[in-house]
């Protein structure tokens, strides 16, 4: 564990020294939970972006975008149900005077049992080798059945105190993590205050003067944006339902527990897209984008071990199946996006709270209702970190040396392709411009000339530029260059003229999307 927070730690690092992500106003100090990309950064979380709203919007008729404001008219946030209840239970540490999410503390110390019998079962397979039966051991084994008992105990109480009667049952919360035994991390006592409600949104005033004045929030989510575009949308866009509206924006959150870097910010971006259905229809469709939405995260290639599907304990009362797809962070499986089935909630309360109808006639059927709605929701920033977790390599070399690569996916990478003159001199440069002139216009390329080339390999590998090229002697008289692979660092002599039908395939959003049909 240690070892990984050490890993988490340098990624860090790296993404500062590399221009990835800097903390927001860096000069005075940062701002909590705020960052700033720089200028590899910002090309990583375009391309994060546009493979997904191209995965969205052109790989599917009848999906289209909006770009809606982030201010709002403030009876939205009434009628979402943000105004009254987008609360998190908060508990505080008397000793170290730190903060946490009661939820989460409890989620964790869940986690914990979940890790133990994960150990247990991990050292009895090393045990019995191929004879191991994993069904019968969880049934048998002593340590397991006690801690799967711990957890289910556990698992029962927190769901009843979650969905109690009239909203979370916060003193049930407290008493949970009491009986627990659950200690601060820091202090390492259990000295905590009683449990509170806080609510997440930032406020503001928009208007002059202080009487015409009116309070407006700054959205905690992009989704209200789309439902009260409903209408507008499938009227002048003619949609017939099934259909979808995507949306990437920025939302707030005023986070009281804002750790892990870009995983948890009070600033952040996400991408969602409601997906408008017949009611009846929703578990059918609830089970297809939870398919599609897995299929875009293991397209990237990290490995179907490090996702995982965890269904909520805590549905919202309208909603009626909700899962987190979690990905293995050095933090430990966390959520990426959230997948729900939202019934007519949204739609319904705009309709009361506007006075408006808000409805689809159904020529199928000649029938009016208000559509249900599978919601698909996904953290740009918590893309990006899991991305760069999974990608970072300190790679041991034969010769003794460490590198330091990120193996990013060259669709998704910031630079495609760099070009360096093996010195600066016989015409060298201006040959390497002139192959960077050719090909900037279908993908990103660098020019390095500064100091020798193993030193400029190893700037391009630490910012995952999927390939190098280097104009050499030869250049000058063949048109040939040799072509280094971020990867394998393997290199080989070809064509200038050949280099984008290489390249270019390899590095476009396009491959991703193609293994997506
Ligand atoms: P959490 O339980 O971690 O607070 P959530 O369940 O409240 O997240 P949703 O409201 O479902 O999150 O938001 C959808 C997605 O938006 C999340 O899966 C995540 O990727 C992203 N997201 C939510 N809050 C933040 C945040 N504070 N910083 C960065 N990304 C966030």
């Amino acid at each position: 564990m240690a070892q990984q927070e050490d890993v988490f730690k340098k990624i860090v690092s790296h993404c500062k020294e590399y221009g990835f992500v800097f903390p927001s106003s860096d000069i005075y100090d940062g701002l909590g939970a705020v960052y700033d990309y720089g200028q590899n950064g910002v090309e990583l979380k375009n391309n994060i972006k546009q493979y997904w709203w191209q995965s969205m919007v052109l790989l599917h008729e009848n999906i289209v975008g909006i770009d809606a404001a982030i201010f709002m008219h403030p009876t939205t946030w009434k009628a979402s149900g943000h105004v009254d209840a987008f609360n998190d239970p908060l508990i505080d540490n008397r000793d170290s005077k730190k903060r946490y999410r009661a939820d989460v503390l409890i989620e964790d110390q869940m986690a914990k049992y979940e890790d133990k019998i994960q150990k247990e079962i991990e050292k009895a397979q090393k045990r019995f080798g191929d004879n191991f039966d994993e069904a019968k051991f969880r049934a048998t084994n002593e340590r397991v059945l006690e801690n799967q008992k711990k957890y289910d105990d556990l698992h029962h109480r927190y769901q009843e105190v979650m969905n109690a009667e009239g909203g979370i049952d916060l003193e049930g919360l407290k008493q949970i993590i009491l009986d627990e035994g659950i200690v601060c991390p820091i202090s390492g006592t259990r000295n905590w205050t009683d449990v509170r409600q806080f609510n997440l949104m930032f406020k503001t005033e928009m208007g002059s003067t202080a009487d015409g004045a009116s309070t407006i929030y700054l959205r905690p989510e992009t989704a209200q944006g789309i439902f009260v575009n409903y209408l507008n949308v499938q009227k002048t866009g003619r949609m017939k339902l099934p259909f979808g509206i995507a949306q990437i924006g920025k939302a707030f959150r005023n986070e009281i527990v804002a750790r892990q870097f870009i995983f948890r910010m009070r600033e952040f971006e996400q991408m969602e897209m409601q997906f408008f259905i017949q009611p009846g229809t929703e578990l059918d469709w609830f089970q297809k984008w939870k398919e599609y939405r897995m299929k875009w995260h293991q397209n990237l290639g990290f490995g179907a071990e490090n996702y995982r599907f965890h269904d909520h304990d805590k549905l919202a009362h309208y909603a009626n199946a909700a899962t987190d797809i979690e990905f293995h962070m050095p933090f430990g499986f966390k959520e990426v996006e959230g997948i729900h089935s939202r019934t007519n909630f949204d739609l319904s309360q705009h309709a009361k709270y506007s006075g408006k109808k808000i409805e689809y006639f159904d020529p199928e059927t000649n029938e009016s209702y208000t559509p249900y709605v599978i919601e698909t929701s996904i953290g740009v920033d918590r893309m990006f970190l899991s991305i760069m977790c999974h990608s970072y390599e300190e790679q041991q070399l034969p010769d003794g040396q460490v590198r330091t690569v990120l193996h990013l996916p060259a669709a998704l990478a910031p630079v495609k392709l760099a070009v360096f003159p093996l010195t600066k001199k016989d015409g060298m440069p201006e040959k390497a411009q002139e192959i960077i002139n050719d090909l900037r216009f279908h993908f990103n390329c660098k020019y390095e000339e500064k100091d020798q080339i193993g030193k400029r390999y190893r700037r391009m590998d630490a910012i995952g530029c999927p390939y190098c090229v280097t104009v050499d002697q030869q250049t000058l008289e063949d048109n040939t260059v040799t072509l280094r692979d971020r990867d394998t660092m393997e290199q080989k002599r070809v064509p200038i003229s050949e280099l984008r039908s290489i390249i270019e395939d390899k590095v476009s959003i396009t491959s991703l999307l193609k293994k997506l049909l």
